[in-house]
């Protein structure tokens, strides 16, 4: 613990730095080489991070179980809640951003994962390079990541932020922290890349 006698100047120190760092990285875009190195392109590859090339994200539930069903559903209305996106559960497959599905590959140290569908349109350059449609998987076999509420909250917010264009946060009060959290939320400044875009 810091002396008392030190507050009122450190605090003052404290404030002005954390002022001047405000302005934060960018956690929106696809693989630029800084973000994945190399950078990658927008393919049916685990390591694609491709956006949604609009903020109407329509998501069709191919092939879930119902309880990431609804944590999948949870996530669409916390992303709904953002100003400039809107999104919908579709009845069916066609025209959709987003095709959601349990998937038991196993991949090392990966429980959710986003890639480019097979066939999608692709276009852009980085940072704004976009996939439609794109598939959200969960891997089953990782039973350890989908055994409570919260991990299933924050694994689908983390993996339909992907979808819409969103990177990993540093942030650990975002559902967009690189890694395993029960944080189903996103943070004010997730909002603001998203509607700086869309
Ligand atoms: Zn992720």
């Amino acid at each position: 613990m810091r002396r008392r006698r030190t507050v009122g100047p450190v605090a003052g120190a404290l404030i002005a730095v954390l002022a001047a760092g405000t302005v934060m990285a960018s956690n929106f875009g696809s693989n630029t080489a800084s973000y994945l190195t190399p950078a990658h392109q927008c393919d049916t590859d685990a390591s694609s991070q491709c956006i949604a090339n609009n903020g109407s994200h329509f998501w069709y539930p191919y092939n879930v179980t119902t309880n990431l069903l609804a944590a999948t559903r949870t996530a669409s209305s916390t992303y709904d809640a953002v100003t400039d996106v809107a999104t919908y559960e579709s009845s069916s497959s066609s025209g959709v951003d987003v095709i959601v599905m349990d998937d038991p590959t196993n991949l090392p140290n990966i429980v959710a994962w986003t890639e480019c569908a097979d066939g999608a349109t692709t276009g852009g350059t980085d940072p704004n390079a976009y996939c439609v449609p794109q598939w959200l998987r969960y891997d089953l076999s990782d039973t350890s990541a989908y055994d409570t509420l919260g991990e299933r909250n924050s694994i689908a917010c983390q993996e339909m932020g992907h979808t819409l264009g969103l990177r990993h946060s540093s942030s650990t009060s975002s559902c967009m922290y690189t890694n395993r959290t029960t944080q189903a939320g996103l943070v004010q400044h997730d909002k603001d890349e998203l509607n700086a875009h869309y």
